[in-house]
């Protein structure tokens, strides 16, 4: 079997279609990255309707040596994949909780889990390990999530959601209303918060539907006692109309967009405190 591997492997490689190759160089790349310090995080801030910050979310991008600046989107899909995202989630966490300690304003720092991350059991005491590690409180990490891991891994999801409640943390479903959404789920999972989807934003001055939409998740949300950030505020007008349906907490292009560390305490100093 050992004699054949090669030139089975052989055959498979020339029947490769470059897209193929490109993915295999793609991921060696890619864990060379991981090793070598390539990947950095920028930071978003999250305000108030008084344009207080309240918490930064933290954005991974891959400073490639040839390509520049590579964005998730071209490589989480592929590190989720590959598995890669599991040493990749945890450089995230690690350098994130590491910066939001180190700020000069208790704002909080919320990192994007991917599922495979939540379906790993010993993801509460990584994190807790971390916490501990960066001295940053339990209560200043928010752990954004999506909904699909949610739907088809439920008590996989429950018994980690929970532990990681109890660690302290917040959790905070993301990307809202672009999935299976179901405000059942906020409440089975104890969210303490829900992200509305940008395409919902986007829509909202030209689309009365996507108003409505909106209207009924934020009443909702209060009624169940869920804070609500709008994701994607490009505008004034966005922003005013979201205010204006009791939305309390805003991220996008209008308020900030994601910048390196370095940029990250001139943007606290010139804002109001909290
Ligand atoms: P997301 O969690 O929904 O993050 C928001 C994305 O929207 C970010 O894109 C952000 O730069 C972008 N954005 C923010 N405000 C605006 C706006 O006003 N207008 C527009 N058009 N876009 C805005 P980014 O940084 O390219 O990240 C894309 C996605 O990659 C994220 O979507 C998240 O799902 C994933 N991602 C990023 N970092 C990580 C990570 O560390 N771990 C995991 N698992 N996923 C990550
Ligand atoms: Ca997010
Ligand atoms: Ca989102
Ligand atoms: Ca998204």
């Amino acid at each position: 079997v050992k004699a054949n591997g090669r030139g089975w492997f052989r055959l498979f490689e020339s029947g490769m279609d470059d897209e193929l190759q490109g993915r295999r160089k793609l991921e060696h790349d890619l864990r060379h990255a991981l090793q070598h310090d390539e990947l950095i995080l920028h930071f978003q801030p999250l305000v108030d309707s008084n344009f207080r910050i309240l918490a930064f979310e933290a954005l991974v991008r891959w400073m490639h040596p040839t390509l520049g600046l590579v964005m998730p989107a071209q490589f989480i899909p592929l590190a989720e994949e590959c598995g890669l995202i599991i040493p990749l989630g945890e450089w995230v966490m690690q350098a994130a909780c590491t910066a939001a300690a180190g700020w000069s304003q208790p704002c909080r720092i919320a990192v994007n889990l991917s599922p495979a991350q939540i379906l790993r059991t010993d993801l509460p005491t990584t994190i807790a390990n971390i916490l501990i590690k960066t001295g940053l409180p339990p209560d200043r990490l928010e752990l954004e999530i999506t909904e699909g891991v949610l739907m088809d891994n439920t008590d996989a999801a429950i018994k980690t959601l929970t532990e990681l409640r109890e660690l302290g943390t917040r959790l905070v479903l993301d990307d809202f209303g672009t999935g299976y959404s179901s405000l059942s789920y906020l409440q089975r999972f104890a969210f303490d918060k829900l992200k509305v989807d940008r395409s919902f934003v986007q829509r909202l001055a030209s689309d009365s539907g996507s108003r409505a939409i909106i209207m009924a998740i934020i009443a909702l949300s209060r009624s169940l006692d869920l804070e609500v950030t709008a994701e994607g505020v490009e505008t004034e007008e966005q922003f005013r109309l979201l205010g204006a349906t009791g939305c309390q907490e805003f991220q996008g292009y209008l308020i900030g967009r994601p910048m390196p560390h370095d940029e990250v305490e001139n943007f606290l100093r010139n804002s109001s405190p909290l």
